[in-house]
């Protein structure tokens, strides 16, 4: 299965991966630690995307999109893959649309952990790194809701979005979401 994974800071989007990627078989593509593999390589490209990471900006759509498609076209994605931090853009959400086409092989659901804003601040000013402070940690919130708000429209019309509830423990929430994956299976 191909599933796209969306999540604000705080909703426990890593550790809920970590059970899906096990659950399903099916190797986790995480375009923000591609990205910082990228940026560590002493390269043009590493150069040219570590600006933009650095200064907290999206890597224009070229870049991401062509760094997805080569990952996707390895053999371990031929069974699916989870798309972890992708597409962050509507643009981005478009041309994977196009890719998966041409393949046949199209986007299967799109999950999305929901949790109310107090709890996710809460749990963000639990960890936070010490430079967070409470306005910086609104920011990353209000940020994460202005990008994916477009995203939810374009998936919800497609009938491939499933919203969780990221409320109580690890395993409650996983089996929220195993229910959503059997909903969406061919
Ligand atoms: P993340 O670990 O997903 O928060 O990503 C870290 C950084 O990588 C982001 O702040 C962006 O600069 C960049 N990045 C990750 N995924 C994308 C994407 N899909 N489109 C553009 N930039 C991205």
């Amino acid at each position: 299965m191909r599933i796209i994974f969306i999540g604000p800071p705080g909703a426990g989007k890593g550790t809920q991966a970590e059970k899906l990627i096990r659950y399903l078989s099916i190797p986790h593509l995480s375009t923000g630690d591609m990205l910082r593999r990228a940026q560590q390589l002493d390269s043009e490209v590493g150069k040219f995307v570590g600006k933009y990471m650095t200064a907290g900006q999206l890597v224009p759509d070229a870049v991401v999109l062509r760094m997805v498609a080569e990952r996707m076209s390895e053999p371990d994605c031929n069974s699916g893959c989870l798309l972890d931090g992708f597409p962050r853009t509507l643009g981005q959400a478009r041309a994977l649309d196009d890719y998966l086409q041409q393949r046949g092989t199209p986007v299967d659901a799109v999950i999305q952990l929901e949790l109310d804003e107090e709890e996710l601040f809460r749990r963000l000013a639990g960890r936070a790194r010490s430079d967070d402070s409470p306005s910086v940690i609104r920011q990353r919130l209000m940020s994460f809701r202005e990008q994916t708000r477009p995203l939810l429209d374009y998936y919800s019309k497609q009938g491939l979005l499933e919203t969780i509830d990221a409320g109580g423990t690890p395993d409650e929430v996983f089996a929220r979401i195993e229910a959503a994956i059997e909903r969406h299976k061919r």
